[in-house]
């Protein structure tokens, strides 16, 4: 069985732990490598590299990183269908969602190809008489990365590419459930030719976590991932001095109007919930519908979550793949046993005809009168399994979006601008759509939500992602 290795110091090594996991694919339940659990023995050696290297790539012109992440950029359009292949086999996402996980990705590299313009900083001649002064961004050192099992091939693009344009070195942790995607892009990384320990990979958990949140030698950490562990990153790495951007989990609401349109808003409806298994940080949970939206959707929801057909994410025509792991099936069905313990209505129960498949998968479930007390109107299920609201007014919905402590995204579905503006206006969730099932903020926006759904200052991306990575330089000078 292939043991994955990690990339340390411009090449492929293995960990010195000879601890590791399987790398299932969620569809055959295949065992397609196994994925080294690293130590901090394994840590320290790449953090070293990184730290070695950063003097140099501090110094190296901005134009010339831009060539580094350009050049990856083409290898990255030219391996498009080979790496989304990779991410369909190790999460289960159809091929079409994994070319969409690596086309977002890819947008991130083209933002960052910009850096000589979007580093720059500002100056104002005379702020005394004869007295000049320039603000610099300056990189600060090494950074590192922890990322999720959802977006196997973007995430990592959401931070690598800018903080290595702006001239400091990383370290990444990928998801341990799916290493396999960043093990081929770090090959493609290697025949970019950067120097020594500009960019590291170091396989692991919850050890090689900690390890980053606490290793002396790094100055900051990105991360998405659950919210209970975006919290235990944010406050172990700013316990120890760093700068930490924790993105968190979600659960959240899509408000429809009686007024929407009823076919395209049906579609994007159940692409929002349905869409990669649910397993998407952006995905509808909970779909509030308010007054007479409640009679026009509730029995077309069901019949368009009926049609998805379900199965192995590189045949044609399947439009759900399955849930990540033996395990998150399990979890998402104890979600479902709760939903009808505490009183929801089952209209469409997702686990018949999956109770023995070979795969994880589960069909689409759609649960009726579910209210925000309940478990699955409350918690992340993270699965395909979509909770309907009734709502009286506008008002109500969004009292109810606001009494949740997440708030990563919402969507309204409406024609009437005065609802649209009033919603946008008084809901919290800082990523939002109106007519949008996934409200994705692109590359060149930030990305990240509000409340418990995000820990730092600074979000993902877009002009964030320069700052995040930077630090300001106030020089004023005289000359007698
Ligand atoms: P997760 O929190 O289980 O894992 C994320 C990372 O943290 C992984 O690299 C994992 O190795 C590590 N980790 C897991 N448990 C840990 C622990 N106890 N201590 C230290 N480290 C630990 O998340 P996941 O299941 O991989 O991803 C799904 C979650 O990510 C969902 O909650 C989803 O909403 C969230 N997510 C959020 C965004 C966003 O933009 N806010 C984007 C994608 C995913």
């Amino acid at each position: 069985m292939r043991i994955l290795q990690n990339y340390v110091d411009g090449e492929f090594v293995s960990s010195s732990s000879s601890e590791v996991l399987d790398v299932i694919n969620p569809a055959t339940e295949e065992v397609l490598a196994q994925v080294p659990l690293s130590n901090r023995a394994d840590l320290d050696q790449a953090v070293a590299s990184a730290k070695a290297a950063f003097p140099s790539w501090r110094r190296t012109p901005a134009a010339e990183r831009a060539k580094y992440i350009f050049r990856f950029k083409n290898l990255m359009e030219e391996h498009l269908d080979e790496i989304a292949t990779l991410v369909t086999q190790e999460h289960g996402k159809t091929f079409a969602e994994a070319q969409g996980d690596v086309r977002r990705g890819i947008d991130n590299l083209d933002v960052a190809c910009g850096i000589p313009s979007l580093m720059q900083g500002e100056s104002l001649e005379d702020v005394g008489r004869g007295i000049d002064c320039v603000s610099n961004r300056r990189a600060l050192g090494v950074f590192g990365a922890i990322t999720p099992f959802n977006f196997p091939a973007m995430v990592p693009l959401w931070f690598m590419p800018y903080a290595i344009a702006t001239g400091n070195t990383f370290v990444l942790k990928p998801s341990e459930q799916v290493p396999l995607t960043q093990q081929r892009m770090f090959e493609l990384w290697h025949q970019v030719g950067l120097p020594k320990g500009v960019i590291q990979m170091v396989h692991g958990a919850k050890e090689m976590v900690n390890g980053l949140c606490e290793h002396p030698d790094i100055v900051g950490v990105s991360f998405v991932g659950s919210t209970p562990v975006a919290k235990h990153v944010y406050e172990t790495g700013t316990r120890h001095h760093k700068r930490v951007q924790a993105l968190g989990g979600a659960k959240n609401f899509l408000v429809v109007m009686p007024d929407a349109e009823p076919e395209m808003t049906t579609q994007v409806l159940s692409d929002s919930c349905f869409g990669c298994a649910g397993e998407r940080c952006l995905a509808g949970a909970t779909l509030i519908l308010v007054g007479q939206a409640y009679e026009i959707f509730k029995d077309r929801l069901v019949q368009k979550a009926k049609e998805i057909k379900v199965g192995n994410g590189l045949e044609p025509d399947v439009l759900m793949g399955p849930v990540i792991s033996k395990a998150h099936k399990e979890r998402v069905i104890g979600y479902i046993e709760k939903g009808v313990a505490e009183g929801a209505e089952l209209l469409l129960d997702g686990r018949v005809g999956y109770e023995n498949s070979k795969g994880y998968f589960l069909g689409p479930t759609v649960f009726d009168k579910v209210t925000p007390e309940m478990t699955i109107g409350r918690e992340e299920v993270f699965g395909p399994v979509l909770c309907l609201i009734k709502a009286d007014s506008l008002d109500q919905a969004v009292a109810i979006i606001e009494k949740h402590e997440l708030a990563n995204t919402t969507s309204i579905f409406t024609q009437n601008g005065k609802w649209a503006r009033e919603f946008a206006y008084n809901v919290s969730p800082s990523m939002m759509g109106i007519n949008i099932g996934v409200a994705a903020p692109m590359s060149f926006f930030n990305f990240g939500g509000t409340k418990q759904s995000f820990f730092g200052d600074l979000k993902a991306h877009g002009k964030h992602g320069i700052e995040f990575y930077t630090e300001r330089k106030v020089v004023i000078t005289r000359w007698f």
